[in-house]
């Protein structure tokens, strides 16, 4: 019986996945609550992810422009002096600002906050914050943490080995940065504080930077970093780290063994991926497992193996990102509530937030060729007239469609904008657009978004500004 239930929907985390659940599940009329152990809502993504990077990334973007010479080549003259406090402060403001409208949200749309680590003690029982609550649902959006890097301690506090939190608030500019990661992170945080001044070295264990992306891509995105001054050593590992003063030396080794050598850093960024938060849950007590990779499987609907317990976002398998937790955060709600909540795996794009933006969605070409035969389209930034006119000539846009069908399987961008770009491709994609559809389909001058257009054309071989 409903009544026995103290809730209709027990959301446990209240990151992208985990709000968003819990707003659409009021949304629907189902008395929602969340537990959180955070001080403050918004989980990974507005606390210490997303958004304080991206506060970083922008900031230090305008400092780099006119520290290195881009606002000269504009007609600007400028000095700039770094003021990093204030460069925090605004970061601060903006993770405040924002994890404050979710409390608000949850009050608006009347969700309970928990406070407190939420852990099973059935399958249908919660104890969270010396509470034992009942619901009819449970979510789990536990969200993920920073994966440990064995012989390398991370602490802080004392902000020279440090992981991605850490690196968010480092209160001097470190005279060498060495990232152990090239991914998204290291190549994000590494940007920023190259742009602040530092020397920064990446250390990556495959022979590119980048994994999952299509391979021309990551291999021109290396090119640019290069370009910008980032130092890279690929196919190299981290094996220890010692620190010594002010100072950490590190034990790096060829990824296929060999001699070892060492590299002194100022600052140490761990990137080297995330892993799913379960640890103190007490799955056991609800009946459920974990994966090899540590992951909660769900179905297509985000059921777990236990009737009533669902789980959403970095928890569960696929890309660990916002917008996918998000919209798996209404699926699930719509599921719940009897609905038909849906979110398409093979259309989920990502964005590498650094200068100049990189973007995909769908398939590479290694896997779209590896499925069948396809045609390619390809556009320079260079010959996009609105990105050269703004001197953001690197990159391009590349279309990987069916070669039978002509659909569009996967778009890769490297611009400026891409990360605003690469939504149109999203969408096309969800539509199950053909290169044609995008090509006749009339962009705005002058856009950097003529740059997919042009692609598309170019899928059939007749781009006009090249
Ligand atoms: P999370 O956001 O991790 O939230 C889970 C919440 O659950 C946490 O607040 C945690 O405190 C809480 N929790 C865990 N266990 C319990 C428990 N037992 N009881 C109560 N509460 C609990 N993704 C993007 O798409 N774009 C980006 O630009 C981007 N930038 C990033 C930058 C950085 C530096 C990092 C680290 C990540 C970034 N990500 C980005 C990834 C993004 O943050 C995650 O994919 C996203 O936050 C996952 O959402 P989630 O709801 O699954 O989990
Ligand atoms: P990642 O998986 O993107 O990159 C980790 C990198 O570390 C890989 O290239 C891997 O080969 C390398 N690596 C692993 N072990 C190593 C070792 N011992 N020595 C040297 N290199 C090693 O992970 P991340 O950058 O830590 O990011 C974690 C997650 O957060 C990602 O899944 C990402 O989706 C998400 N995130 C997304 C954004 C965004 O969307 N813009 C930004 C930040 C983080």
């Amino acid at each position: 019986m409903a009544d026995e239930y103290d809730f209709d929907v027990l959301v446990i985390g209240a990151g992208p996945g985990g709000y968003v659940a819990a707003i659409r599940a009021a949304q629907l009329g189902l008395r929602t609550a969340c537990a959180e152990s955070r001080e403050t809502l918004g989980g990974t993504c507005l606390n210490v992810g997303c958004i304080p990077s991206k506060a970083m990334l922008h900031a230090s973007e305008y400092y780099d422009a006119a520290a290195n010479g881009a606002f000269a080549k504009l007609g600007i003259k400028v000095t700039p002096e770094l003021d990093l406090d204030t460069m925090h402060g605004q970061r601060k403001d903006a993770v405040k600002g924002l994890t404050g409208g979710i409390e608000f949200l949850f009050k608006k749309n009347k969700i309970e906050w928990l406070k407190g680590r939420a852990a099973f003690t059935g399958t249908d029982t919660v104890e969270v914050g010396g509470r034992s609550v009942r619901a009819k649902n449970i979510v789990i959006a536990t969200g993920s943490s920073v994966t440990p890097l064995p012989g390398v301690e991370v602490d802080n506090d004392k902000q020279i080995v440090v992981d991605s939190t850490g690196a968010l608030e480092l209160a001097k500019v470190p005279g060498h940065l060495v990232v152990i990661g090239g991914g998204v992170i290291g190549l994000e945080l590494g940007s920023v504080w190259k742009r602040l001044g530092a020397k920064v070295t990446v250390v990556e264990f495959l022979d590119q930077i980048l994994p999952g992306m299509d391979a021309e891509v990551r291999k021109e995105a290396n090119k640019i970093f290069k370009k910008q001054g980032l130092e890279f050593k690929l196919s190299t590992k981290v094996t220890g780290a010692a620190v010594s003063g002010n100072k950490a030396i590190l034990t790096l080794e060829p990824a296929a063994g060999g001699a070892p050598e060492t590299l002194e850093a100022d600052a140490v960024l761990v990137s080297i991926g995330r892993r799913p938060n379960t640890d103190g849950l007490a799955l056991d007590k609800a009946g459920l497992a974990t994966n090899q990779r540590g992951q909660i499987e769900t179905d297509h609907s985000f059921k777990t193996s236990v009737p009533g317990i669902w789980a959403i976002g970095d928890v569960i398998p696929g890309p660990m990102l916002a917008h996918k937790a998000e919209d798996e955060g209404i699926a699930v709600a719509e599921n719940i509530a009897g609905l038909t909540g849906i979110v398409n795996h093979d259309v989920i794009p990502s964005v590498v937030y650094t200068f100049p933006e990189i973007a995909g969605v769908g398939l590479t070409e290694e896997q779209a060729k590896a499925r069948g035969e396809v045609k390619v389209g390809k556009f320079p930034m260079m010959a996009n007239s609105r990105a050269k006119t703004n001197h953001e000539g690197d990159g391009f846009v590349k279309i990987v469609a069916d070669a039978r069908t002509d659909r569009v399987l996967g778009v890769w961008i490297i611009a400026s904008v891409a990360g605003t770009m690469i939504a149109q491709a999203a969408q096309a994609m969800e539509f199950g657009a053909t290169s044609e559809d995008i090509a006749y389909t009339c962009h705005a001058h002058p856009t950097h978004s003529e740059a997919i257009k042009e692609a598309a054309m170019a899928v059939t071989g007749k781009p006009i500004h090249i």
